[in-house]
């Protein structure tokens, strides 16, 4: 299938539609998921129009990672997790819901579990206030 210039995604990267963005460099974007499945959610996407990670050259994939590492710094300095795990889905099979390649960092707290994929929509100002709080640990 070829890549979707409508996925949601794409419109973020083009301007048109919003995300709480907590980082941005010439190569990638991150912002945090609407929908996390725990508090400090966020996403790291490369701004090349790849589906998956197949689809990634390994410059991109260099500047990806390179921006994971910097972002899931600033997630664990503002909310102190016991834990972040980082997951990636490739193909519908595997649970992929948006078409542009993306990489979850989900921070993991011991005394309670990671809610569902893509299920519980938070609200705004939460995820505005979650969203200063990892920039402001960007470094
Ligand atoms: P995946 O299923 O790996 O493709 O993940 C897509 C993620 O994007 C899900 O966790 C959704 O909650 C999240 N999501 C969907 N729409 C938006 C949006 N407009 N802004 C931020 N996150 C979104």
């Amino acid at each position: 299938m070829p890549y979707d210039n409508d996925n949601i995604f794409a419109k973020i990267l083009r301007g048109e539609l919003p995300a709480f963005t907590v980082y941005e460099n010439d190569q990638c974007l991150a912002f945090l998921d609407v929908m996390p499945q725990s508090d400090g959610h966020t996403l790291v996407l490369p701004k090349q129009p790849v589906q998956n990670l197949f689809d990634l050259d390994d410059e991109a994939a260099k500047y990806l990672i390179t921006a994971v590492r910097k972002v899931a710094g600033a997630v664990q300095d503002a909310f102190s997790p016991d834990g972040i795990r980082l997951m990636q889905l490739n193909g519908e099979a595997a649970g992929q819901t948006v078409m542009h390649l993306h990489m979850h960092i989900i921070p993991c707290y011991a005394h309670s579990t990671p809610l569902s994929h893509a299920q519980h929509m938070a609200e705004t100002e939460i995820l505005e206030e979650h969203a200063a709080k990892i920039r402001a640990a960007i470094h």
